[in-house]
């Protein structure tokens, strides 16, 4: 009877406790005074956050969030900056992001004479048999656009071989000692998937290599060793952090894997990684029964990657039409179509094992062959959630804009693109084919889910910059103030969600982030401005004041 009365009165003072206190959680670290856009549309706004260890214990009013401050919390006043979620960065090259991070830049060359310098500097600074890589350089910022020859630098080069990359990673220039060293002379052919670009007077090869010819050279290149890589994954994830960028899609390089377990294993993994494998792995996948997503919070395999053409700054992107600027050309299957029927027979192995596939498509041609392919399995296959991707979707038929929402395909896409190729994309594919490239708005209204990215290291790793892109498409040379193909442009919101709660779904992740709302993972980032409240060219001035991770501030400025 004692014993019923004891616990009567606990149940009673808990009601009580209950009634008169409905929410007493204490927060570790509350954030105060702040434009919270949630991305969640129920409450899209908030003015303060609660954080609990890794989660989101509340977003509302002041008030509301005051009241889950205890003596342990700390507590930080924003003082009106804007908050969101943290960024998710849908296609990115991770480790070759350090890379190029630690290595030669040539993407601000603006002339030959400026080119040939900094490859001259380089070879100076290392000693003889190193290669000289990365570089990222872009031929159609030189004056006049010219594509590089391997006899401007073969002078400064004589004992370093060299093999530096056009930024979107379709093209090489490499010296002469990188042709010797890899066999490569005027006899030999161009491999299916590639071309060795020749002299037209001597045959030689001019030192540009596109696509699956880069094999020819690249396969000399030493591996760098795993420690070189640790330092680069980790030069990559600061600069993540600096830019806002929570969670990581990492295009397909089965090697990174392992560095990544490395930091994961270190806790030094301050961005949450999505690795794609590259396609050509399926058979193993289906020998381990993998189910994707596999992994943990921080560091997941997700689906598969592909690649079924090349890219429009090389010509490589396959076109029904011809280039207008090269009428005896439409572009390049990418070697994964050859022999040809595997790239479908692969995808239907990725079908049957319930895999996610994200296949890199760029050329209207390219786009409908693989919309073809998916069309044909998803019709024979059981309804299922698949979340198939198309990686770029850069240029589309208006019927294909229909097919990829029809299909419920995810687009994934590179905003910066746009205001990065619309400078020079008309030249190469003229008008009307640039009005479904980088059609964002046509595949919104379609029902399309429009997943975000960058590319790096094709474009900057900026989630602010790739916003600014979607909603003003103001070319990088200002020629197109109202924006390259306005009735293109997206609104801010959309634009916001593709960075984050879309690129959420694009990994089946939309129910543990993406949003700012309570029991997601706390993943934020703070911004200097509110965009909301700025006009859309002032929105790359932006800066990134603060990125908290799993609830803990991973950087701050
Ligand atoms: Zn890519």
């Amino acid at each position: 009877m004692k014993g019923f009365a004891i616990i009567s009165i606990l149940f009673f003072s808990l009601a009580l406790t209950w009634q008169t206190n409905p929410r007493r959680e204490v927060a570790d670290l509350v954030l105060l005074n702040c434009a919270v856009w949630t991305v969640n549309p129920a409450q899209p706004w908030a003015e303060a956050v609660a954080i609990k260890e890794d989660k989101i214990l509340e977003a509302g009013s002041s008030q509301e969030i005051k009241r889950m401050i205890g003596d342990s919390t700390q507590v930080i006043d924003l003082k009106g900056d804007m908050v969101l979620p943290g960024f998710i960065d849908s296609h990115t090259h991770f480790l070759d992001g350090g890379f190029s991070l630690l290595g030669i830049r040539l993407r601000d060359a603006e002339s030959r004479e400026e080119f040939i310098t900094k490859i001259a500097d380089k070879a100076k600074k290392i000693e003889k048999g190193v290669w000289i890589l990365d570089g990222d350089w872009d031929h159609q910022s030189f004056d006049p656009p010219e594509l590089p020859r391997k006899e401007w630098i073969d002078p400064a080069t004589l004992h370093n071989p060299v093999c530096v990359n056009r930024y979107d990673g379709h093209m090489v220039l490499v010296n002469s000692l990188a042709l010797k060293l890899a066999g490569v002379t005027k006899d030999t052919h161009s491999p299916a998937g590639g071309e060795i670009l020749k002299d037209s007077e001597t045959g030689e090869p001019t030192g540009i290599l596109k696509d699956a010819a880069m094999n020819l050279v690249t396969k000399h290149i030493p591996e760098p060793s795993f420690r070189e890589k640790l330092k680069a994954a980790e030069v990559a994830l600061k600069h993540a952090a600096e830019k806002g960028v929570t969670s990581i899609h990492d295009m397909a390089n089965a090697d990174n894997f392992e560095v990544y377990q490395e930091l994961l294993r270190l806790n030094k993994l301050t961005a949450r990684l999505y690795v794609y494998i590259p396609i050509t792995e399926v058979e193993l996948y289906a020998r381990l029964k993998l189910k994707t997503p596999f992994g943990n919070n921080l560091l997941k395999i997700g689906g598969l990657k592909g690649f079924v053409d090349g890219s429009l700054g090389s010509s490589t992107a396959l076109f029904f039409d011809p280039y207008t600027d090269n009428p005896r050309k439409k572009g390049l299957l990418h070697s994964q179509m050859f022999p040809e029927g595997i790239m479908e027979k692969r995808i239907i192995q990725a079908e049957k094992a319930g895999l996610q596939v994200a296949i890199h498509a760029i050329g209207d041609r390219a786009n409908s062959i693989l919309l073809d392919i998916f069309e044909r399995i998803i019709a024979q296959s059981e309804k299922r959630d698949r979340r198939w991707r198309i990686e770029h979707a850069q240029h589309l038929l208006p019927g294909d804009i229909e097919r990829i929402a029809s299909l419920d395909i995810i687009a994934s896409v590179q905003p910066y693109h746009a205001i990065d190729d619309g400078r020079w994309a008309e030249r190469k594919i003229g008008r009307k084919r640039c009005q479904y490239t980088y059609a964002f708005k046509s595949l919104l209204e379609k029902g399309a889910v429009l997943a975000c990215g960058s590319d790096w290291t094709v474009a900057p790793l900026d989630p602010i910059g790739g916003i600014y892109a979607a909603v003003t498409r103001q070319t990088l040379d200002g020629k197109h103030p109202e924006g390259w193909f306005p009735e293109q442009k997206i609104s801010l919101e959309e634009a916001v969600k593709g960075y984050t709660l879309n690129g959420a779904y694009a990994e089946f992740s939309e129910n543990m982030k993406g949003s700012v709302e309570k029991g997601k993972v706390a993943d934020l980032v703070v911004l200097s401005r509110n965009i909301f409240k700025i006009p859309p060219d002032e929105i790359q001035k932006t800066e990134v004041k603060m990125t908290i991770l799993n609830g803990k501030i991973i950087y701050k400025k």
